[in-house]
């Protein structure tokens, strides 16, 4: 799926912004918390607590979208290293597989026999492929508690690039889904920001490499990602 020029000016340009103001914002988002805490026992009292509740939900939420907008503005001098596919991967793996177990999700990675090594900003890497396992694990917690999850993750070559293939059996996408899906701010989750894969794409083809995804609605998602190897 191309991601049109108007889309990443779009995406340059709420990088510069949000960095100039996310601090601004911020101050006067830890302000509201704070005294909705100390609200919190009044409100208790008249039985409203739920009040108090979603507005620290909302500010959380506020937050967090600040957070992931000053990650993907900031300055970016890649610190660039020469890595293993595999040991990247498996770092990824191990922060993720004990929530994947709660969820009763099962991650399995194919072991390679030689090393793959790639030059990327290890860092980024991780980011993008933490994105996609949790949107895999959310995929797969939509289908409830019975559905016996799976997260597969391999990796292949070919003369010029290295293939990471990340797929799930969770809930797929329709059409209008897999059409935006990189847009910013594009989600369909009640508390998502809808910028994980934007700025993963956009990681991504800053490395050279580019991200494909193939979905079956009901079935389930493949993703690939294709970075130069060495
Ligand atoms: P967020 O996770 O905050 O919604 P993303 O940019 O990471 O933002 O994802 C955008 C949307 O793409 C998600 O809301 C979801 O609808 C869809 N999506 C991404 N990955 C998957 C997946 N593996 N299975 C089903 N839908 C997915």
């Amino acid at each position: 799926i191309e991601q049109t020029a108007y889309q990443n000016d779009k995406l340059a340009m709420l990088g510069k912004i949000s960095a100039s103001i996310a601090h601004e914002i911020r101050n006067p988002l830890t302000a509201i918390r704070g005294f909705i805490q100390l609200l919190r026992p009044h409100l208790l009292q008249i039985g409203k607590d739920e009040y108090a509740k979603i507005i620290m939900m909302e500010i959380d939420r506020g937050n967090d979208i600040i957070s992931e907008f000053l990650n993907s503005s900031k300055p970016t001098s890649p610190q660039t290293s020469v890595i293993d596919v595999s040991s990247l991967l498996k770092d990824v793996v191990l922060l993720t597989e004990s929530e994947a177990l709660m969820n009763g999700c099962q991650i399995t990675m194919q072991d390679r026999e030689l090393p793959l090594y790639i030059s990327v900003d290890a860092k980024q890497i991780k980011q993008v492929i933490l994105n996609i396992i949790k949107n895999a694990m959310d995929a797969i917690a939509d289908l409830g508690h019975n559905h016996p999850g799976m997260i597969q993750i391999h990796t292949e070559q070919d003369h010029k690039n290295v293939q990471i293939h990340i797929s799930d059996n969770g809930k797929g996408m329709d059409n209008n889904t897999l059409s935006r899906l990189f847009d910013p701010f594009f989600t369909t989750k009640e508390s998502g920001t809808g910028l994980g894969l934007s700025v993963s794409y956009r990681i991504i083809k800053n490395h050279g490499g580019y991200i494909y995804v193939d979905s079956v609605l009901g079935k389930g998602t493949d993703f690939m990602i294709t970075l130069p190897h060495n």
